[in-house]
């Protein structure tokens, strides 16, 4: 006998996760299969985790609702108030600072680790989610009427609709043929966690220059030593070269990439490198099926909001599906499924091209074009009315439209 679900999920990284949680509230039935344990173990500090997400206000707010946020262990979130960002090829500047949109904080810094293990927490306390770990989907058939599968432990299970949070890589997405528009950014990101000399003022620090981009981001303190996290975008062959160096090295040119203003002591968690690629599926939804975070959409992480994008898919189809549910209509029919498409898709798109842009403009050292970009940057510096605009957007509190 096949066990039956109103959705099944297929992906717990943080997008999977918190929709389950979510849609649970709304007492809809979850089974949620993920090819991995669902165990997060938390490091120490200051061995903080080298993947850690910006975490804008609208994020902050979905993770309180599903009891997430809340719980947190101390000394794990990190704010930040300012975001200092400049052009290494120029003197432009931009210093975005709360207090100038009437806002207390910026954003939250935290471990992508720290947020899973507190929604495996949630999903664990939910009699509405079953768990289906080191598990995957051996064969399914999909229709308007729902989801028939088969798990490679040899469960059967049915629901109304099939949620694909399986990442980046989606298999669901390219077995459905969900067409994409995606390119390569021709940039590789080296993550990790770094100890400097002097405190980073609770403030998103970013260059823009001939070392790529770079962003050192607050983390709590440990005492009175502090840290960041390192998210280095750079082609992929100045990627390999920086890899190859022993610590003491990469230090250094760190040190040099971020213009000197600080002096970075040591890495408190091994470097890693993550090929970055821009993708975005053309339809997130077909009977039967609805893509959600990475599987739908990849953004480059200048600017840190490929999850809180996720989210906001998160959000609108928790949404649709709560009050289709209430409504009595069936989870999986287009109509219904198309409502939570029309509510993310253009919000996605036009942050995607936006990114694209910024990092286009950031990528060249065409002399005319660097010109313009310090002169662009330093009259957007001087207009609180732009920098209010996109403080609002960047913490989810507006949209592009
Ligand atoms: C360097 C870097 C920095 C970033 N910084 C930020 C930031 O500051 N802020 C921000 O908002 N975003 C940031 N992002 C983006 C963010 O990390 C991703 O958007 C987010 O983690 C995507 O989550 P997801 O749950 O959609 O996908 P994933 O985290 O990839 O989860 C997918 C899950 O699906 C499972 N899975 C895959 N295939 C199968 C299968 N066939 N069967 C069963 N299970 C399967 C996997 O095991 C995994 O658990 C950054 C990205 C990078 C690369």
């Amino acid at each position: 006998m096949a066990k039956s679900y109103d959705l099944i999920i297929v992906g717990a990284g943080m997008v999977g996760a918190l929709s389950a949680i979510l849609l649970a509230k709304s007492s809809l039935r979850v089974a949620l299969i993920d090819k991995h344990d669902g165990q997060y173990t938390l490091s120490p500090p200051p061995a903080y985790d080298a993947r850690v997400s910006a975490i804008s206000s609208q994020s902050k707010s979905l993770l309180e609702q599903a009891n997430v946020w809340q719980n947190i262990p101390q000394g794990r979130v990190a704010t930040y108030d300012n975001i200092v960002a400049w052009d290494g090829l120029g003197a432009g500047y931009i210093d975005f600072n709360a207090g100038s949109a009437s806002m207390v904080e910026l954003g939250n810094l935290v471990e992508n680790v720290v947020l899973s293990q507190q929604m495996m927490a949630q999903i664990q306390h939910s009699s509405n989610i079953d768990l289906y770990f080191n598990n995957a989907l051996s064969s399914y058939q999909l229709s308007e009427s729902g989801v028939q599968a088969e798990l490679v432990s040899g469960d059967r299970i049915d629901a109304q609709v099939l949620i694909a949070a399986d990442g980046a890589v989606s298999t669901l997405r390219t077995d459905n043929g969900f067409e994409t528009v995606e390119w390569d950014y021709g940039h590789t990101a080296i993550a990790a966690t770094i100890e400097i000399d002097q405190s980073h003022d609770n403030t998103a620090w970013q260059s823009f220059g001939e070392e790529g981009v770079l962003a050192f981001l607050p983390l709590p303190d440990v005492g009175e030593r502090h840290f960041v996290s390192i998210v280095w975008c750079v082609p992929p062959a100045d990627a390999k070269g920086l890899t190859a160096l022993d610590d003491e090295a990469f230090c250094r040119r760190l040190h040099y990439a971020i213009n000197r203003r600080f002096n970075v002591l040591g890495i408190t968690r091994p470097r890693q490198t993550i090929p970055l690629r821009q993708r975005h599926a053309k339809s997130y939804v077909k009977s039967g099926i609805a893509l959600i975070g990475d599987a739908a959409h990849t953004i480059h992480p200048l600017a840190g909001q490929g999850a809180n994008l996720g989210f906001g898919d998160v959000k609108a189809l928790v949404d649709v599906l709560s009050k289709a549910h209430r409504r009595g209509e069936p989870l999986g029919a287009s109509k219904v499924l198309r409502r939570y498409q029309r509510a993310r898709m253009l919000d996605n798109m036009a942050m995607a091209a936006g990114m694209e842009a910024f990092k286009r403009l950031f990528s060249t050292q065409q002399p005319l074009l660097v010109q313009l970009r310090n002169t662009g940057m330093k009259q957007f510096d001087r207009s609180q009315a732009l920098k209010k605009k996109l403080i609002a957007r960047a913490a989810g509190l507006s949209t592009f439209s």
